[in-house]
């Protein structure tokens, strides 16, 4: 399949970021770098500030890097993330200003501490509640919301304005219509885009302004439209998979290419670096406590608490995904140390036997050593999925003879 043009547009927009940050900071913008899910971008957006989300993966030399200033038993990304920090060449990392971090992981905690202590970077820190299913954690997070945006203001040297808020607030719930738009290609049969071309898309909106990300994005659905009514694409006549587990961060792309070399496809993901970037999320009104709400009801980490494992967002949302995609599995990726995934490997394990949805969980890191056997271990996975496939078509066919 082709790759649609637009993704060559926005190619060229992130050739030109670097320079366009280095000129906004030269005439006086400030740079905000955002860690994890929590942060309103449209608290940051609306102060004139420029919202970059950090974060990065796939590089085991970087990923050593990193040991120098916590342990090789942290998770890779985290390790990694502090090794560009260390390294001082990435341009995103070199033209932050003001680190924020909204995590509900220790380990992001603890690499932003150490981005403070050695690095010497500005931190600000929003606290999310553990119990924010309460009204309890939705009034402290409620709180937090106006202290953050308080510290923000000195940082902009302006108040918030609600009619700016209010703009950016529909700003970004514009680019998150259309990037469900375009990740919906990918539960046809015939899909203009590939799942890393989705994600590619998605990722250039971490560093891309969101009016530039919004204008790219809306060209990119307006080309796929085209594309979907002129001919008929990439027929997924392999086995379809699902992404589940820990984040695939910005450069890693260790396991979507050992999958594309076998074949697979994957139809969906519930990564909080692709799919839950724009799912499940509404801002009911444009306003501080609009904004708490909708980032803290927002689809959870696996690092947050579950009170009730029916109710659980999370679960529901992979779920949902295995059906409308038509997922014929999932693939459950957890990266070393990462605790909050691999925590609930057994859970999501047995959910899904219960209805005999095939799970296969690679556990790895940023290095090359296990790339020949997670080939050999998606390759046996695939066989039985093709098996079972065969096993329910006959059966069909036998029914209706
Ligand atoms: S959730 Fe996992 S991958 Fe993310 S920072 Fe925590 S340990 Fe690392």
């Amino acid at each position: 399949m082709n790759m649609p043009e637009t993704l060559k547009r926005f190619e060229e927009a992130l050739e030109h970021r670097p320079g366009e940050l280095v000129e906004a900071r030269q005439n006086g913008k400030k740079v905000v770098g955002v860690f994890c899910c929590y942060t309103p971008l449209e608290i940051i957006h609306s102060l004139g500030l420029i919202p970059l989300k950090l974060g990065w993966g796939g590089d085991d030399e970087l990923a050593e890097q990193g040991i120098e200033y916590i342990t090789n038993i942290q998770c890779p990304y985290v390790r990694q993330t502090i090794g560009v920090f260390k390294e001082g060449k990435n341009p995103y990392a070199v033209n932050t200003d003001v680190i924020t971090i909204s995590a509900v992981c220790l380990q992001e905690y603890r690499m932003v501490e150490v981005l403070r202590y050695y690095f010497g970077k500005e931190t600000l820190t929003l606290s999310v509640p553990k119990n924010y299913y309460l009204p309890e954690g939705k009034e402290f997070f409620e709180k937090e919301v106006e202290g953050f945006t308080a510290e923000l203001e000195k940082i902009a040297g302006r108040k918030l304005d609600p009619d700016l808020l209010r703009a950016s607030v529909d700003l970004y719930a514009d680019i998150r219509n259309n990037t469900a738009e375009i990740y919906d290609y990918l539960a046809l049969d015939y899909s203009p885009i590939t799942w890393k071309q989705v994600i590619t898309v998605i990722h250039a909106g971490f560093y891309l302004s969101p009016e530039k990300h919004l204008s790219l994005l809306k060209e990119l659905n307006s080309e796929l439209k085209t594309i979907q009514m002129s001919e008929k694409v990439r027929p997924i006549n392999s086995v379809r998979l699902m992404i589940s587990g820990s984040i695939i961060a910005p450069g890693n792309t260790k396991i979507i290419d050992v999958l594309e070399e076998l074949g697979v496809t994957v139809v969906a993901d519930d990564i909080c670096s692709g799919q839950r970037t724009f799912a499940g999320f509404t801002v009911k009104e444009p306003t501080l406590a609009g904004l708490a709400e909708a980032y803290l009801d927002r689809i959870p980490c696996a690092a947050q608490l579950y009170p009730d494992q029916k109710t659980d967002k999370r679960l529901e949302n992979i779920f949902r995904q295995i059906k409308d995609h038509r997922a014929d599995g999932v693939l459950y990726h957890t990266l070393r140390f990462c605790d909050p995934y691999t925590f609930r490997v057994q859970e999501n394990k047995e959910l899904l036997d219960a209805k005999d949805i095939p799970f296969l969980q690679l556990h790895t890191d940023y290095g090359a050593n296990d790339i020949g056997q997670l080939h050999t271990r998606i390759q046996a996975q695939m066989e039985i999925i093709k098996r079972r496939k065969k096993e329910v078509h006959h059966a069909r066919s036998q029914k209706a003879v």
